[in-house]
């Protein structure tokens, strides 16, 4: 059976790390993961070092099957009867951390929630969904929008009504200045009659 003596998985097969293990035989042993992301977390993981899913051939098909039909009677057995989730992370495209194959198995008394998040919101929007933006967006505006949108509206409010003093302004003066221009000949025809001659 081969073993990487810098692998961590290996060290804990072969009891050098401990770990809270819940099933051992001489092919697989099973352990709770260090940083659980369910109430139920556990991995499985084959005594052999084999690094990932993608290096498995028909020589593991038994091992890997074994996996599989141990993975309900273990779920069962630590806390999630009703169903879980298997996880098997493959290389740097599955997110794989540690390079030796294990089954992740997730579970406990309620959903584990959903498993991935749809392709557009991970690649468009980044880890946030199209109702987060709009949600941020929303809040900028009640926050930014309502006070820039009332000065906006007192803006206009004014110059409408300043045009419109100034339509009323324009409007008189052109009339003093019309009668003004009729009234100046009188003015002049008046002073030229008391001239002395
Ligand atoms: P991966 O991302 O490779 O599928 O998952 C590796 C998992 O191994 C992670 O969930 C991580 O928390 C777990 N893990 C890493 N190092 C240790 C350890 O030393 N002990 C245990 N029990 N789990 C580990
Ligand atoms: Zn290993």
């Amino acid at each position: 059976m081969t073993h990487d003596p810098s692998c961590i998985f290996c060290k804990i097969g072969q009891g050098q790390i401990p770990a809270k293990k819940v099933f051992e035989d001489d092919d697989l042993i099973v352990f709770h993961d260090i940083s659980p992301k369910a109430p139920m977390h556990l991995l499985m993981v084959p005594k052999q070092h084999l690094v990932s899913l993608q290096d498995a051939n028909e020589s593991h098909q038994a091992l890997l099957g074994k996996m599989l039909v141990l993975a309900p009677k273990l779920a069962a057995e630590n806390g999630s009867p009703d169903g879980f989730r298997t996880i098997i992370n493959t290389g740097r495209v599955g997110g794989q951390e540690v390079y030796h194959l294990h089954v992740h198995l997730l579970g406990g008394p309620s959903p584990v929630g959903r498993m991935l998040y749809p392709i557009f919101s991970e690649t468009v929007m980044g880890s946030f969904s199209v109702w987060h933006w709009l949600i941020v967006l929303l809040i900028i505006l009640l926050v930014f929008g309502t006070k820039k949108l009332r000065n906006l509206g007192s803006d206009l409010g004014g110059a409408v009504k300043g045009f419109k003093e100034g339509m009323k302004d324009g409007g008189s003066t052109d009339a003093a200045a019309t009668t003004q221009k009729t009234e100046a000949p009188t003015i002049d025809v008046q002073a030229k009659d008391k001239t002395p001659q």
